[in-house]
């Protein structure tokens, strides 16, 4: 397993969550794991280089970038509570950084550089860890990966010529577009630089290579993989992602619920579960208002969200919506970082609503957790959704999701009606155009619904009671794995 991010080593999203607690299912489920990421010296958090123990492996190895030599070497360090070998492919100048991808908003200027190196090392670690039975690549940061082993690895190492390969997109906004030149870097002959492989638009495109490349392509939830196709979400890339074909498969992520879990969470005040929510968690509202500065009060629902603060969460529409959502009685917390423009109208809310509206524009791991437990209704208006993780961790708390129905987010929650809630199925409200008083017709629906204690208790119970965890998605991804690897037999 290959990703450019994995909690606790380094995060920024959900792709961070998610290369981990799939690496954790497929362990558990008995498989053998070996994670591949770059080493982040300054991402880990405090203490951690002991609590990860991360050690340096002898040998340091040498890829080519271009017409250039670049030098790295490999840490070794374990997934806590496992036993997942990590491997950290240590380079300073790439990767002893701020954070992975860009700074103060700026990609890096060597982004293409960094991951072609990456993409690289991981080879090198292939050799000398595997022999393995398939490799899965995440993003356009590893897209490269399967490229260089169907062009490479597989004819120049007999013992890769049965290496399966699996590529996942967690969005598809995101795609290593870098300008010709840089396909110089990746050492690949120019004749893959062609409309149907590695260009796109006269760019090079990492995640397109990735899609093209990988004996078979995974996104995220089902939904997402059929508006991927469409022109509408497709990004450019909808002919090269239906031209995959049934070897592109959404599979829904599942939430690692030995992070996420309120009956086992240590950053909340109380734990609870499906029979002690109604207890105990309005202890945990009442902590969360005197953690952010609210006034305590338990009758007035909180609205929250956590959130990369873009276009794409849903931001446009609540600029729009602007006082208008606060002409219920309603307390909001925002916590995420992000696009300026949106971080300002966030900030300014705060400012002109200081005892109703939290701002909190910071990335804050252990506050996610208490605002997942304190909160009552969580609103997620995203204009694409690949997945989403806060939704479903929101109904494992017992916080109503609000969103608006598109890909993951249309495959997890089920919205509520005079159908679902007679049949108990119900789990949260959603909006079907993207559109600001769509959203706030919804928000005064759940707010209404909010009002009715016996509905909102039955909503509650429906949602803590699902299963939501990975072993059904990773049971899905071994079976895709087992379609990459009898491509080779
Ligand atoms: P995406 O990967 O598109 O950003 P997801 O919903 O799939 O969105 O995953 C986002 C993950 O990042 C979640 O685990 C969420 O809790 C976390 N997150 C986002 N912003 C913050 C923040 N400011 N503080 C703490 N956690 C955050």
């Amino acid at each position: 397993m290959t990703a450019s991010e994995a909690v606790p080593f380094a995060k920024t999203g959900g792709l961070a969550d998610v290369a981990t607690a799939l690496s954790r299912a497929l362990a558990k489920d008995g498989h053998e794991i070996v994670l591949v990421l770059p080493h982040y010296p300054q991402m880990l958090p405090q203490g951690a280089r002991h609590r990860l123990q991360i050690e340096t492996v002898e040998e340091s190895f040498a890829v080519p970038v271009g017409t250039r030599k670049s030098y790295g070497s490999f840490l070794k360090a374990k997934l806590p509570d496992s036993n997942i070998d990590v491997i950290l492919v240590d380079q300073p100048d790439y990767f002893d950084r701020p954070s992975p991808y860009v700074y103060e908003n700026i990609p890096y200027e060597d982004n293409c550089e960094r991951f072609v190196f990456f993409s690289r090392a991981v080879i090198e670690a292939l050799k000398k860890f595997g022999p393995f039975d398939v490799l899965h690549a995440n993003d356009w940061q590893t897209g490269l990966v399967p490229a260089l082993i169907d062009i490479e690895t597989r004819k120049q190492n007999p013992e890769f010529k049965d290496l399966g390969t699996v590529f996942t997109i967690h969005n598809l906004a995101f795609q290593g577009r870098f300008w010709h030149w840089d396909m110089v870097l990746t050492g690949l002959d120019w004749k893959y630089f062609n409309w149907k492989q590695m260009e796109f638009f006269g760019d090079l495109n990492l995640l397109k290579t990735g899609i093209v490349f990988a004996d078979m392509v995974t996104t995220v939830s089902p939904t997402y993989a059929r508006e991927i196709q469409t022109p509408e979400l497709g990004w450019g890339l909808d002919p090269a992602l239906s031209g995959r074909g049934s070897n592109l498969v959404g599979i829904l992520n599942g939430v690692d619920t030995s992070v996420w879990h309120p009956e086992t969470d240590r950053f909340i005040k109380v734990n609870y579960n499906v029979d002690s929510v109604g207890v105990n968690k309005p202890i945990c509202k009442a902590d969360l208002q005197e953690a952010v500065g609210l006034p305590v009060k338990p009758d007035v629902p909180i609205v929250a969200m956590i959130s990369r603060i873009s276009e794409q969460k849903g931001f446009d529409l609540l600029e729009q919506a602007d006082s208008r959502l606060l002409e219920n009685d309603a307390q909001f917390v925002f916590l995420g970082t992000g696009d300026r423009q949106y971080e300002r109208f966030v900030k300014e809310l705060g400012k002109r609503y200081p005892d109703r509206v939290a701002s909190l524009i910071r990335f804050d791991e252990e506050l996610a957790h208490k605002i997942e437990a304190g909160s009552d209704i969580f609103l997620m208006p995203s204009a694409f959704e690949p997945c989403g993780l806060n939704q479903m961790y929101s109904m494992l708390y017992g916080t109503i999701p609000l969103v608006h129905s598109v890909g993951g987010l249309a495959d997890s929650v089920v919205p509520v009606n005079r159908e679902t809630m007679h049949e108990k199925t119900a789990t949260g409200f959603s909006f079907d155009r993207y559109h600001v008083n769509d959203l706030l017709a919804c928000f005064n629906e759940a707010l209404a619904m909010y009002r009715n204690r016996s509905d909102w208790k039955q909503l509650q119970q429906t949602c803590m009671a699902q299963d939501l965890s990975w072993n059904n998605s990773a049971r899905n991804y071994l079976k895709v794995y087992e379609r990459a690897i009898a491509k080779h037999c």
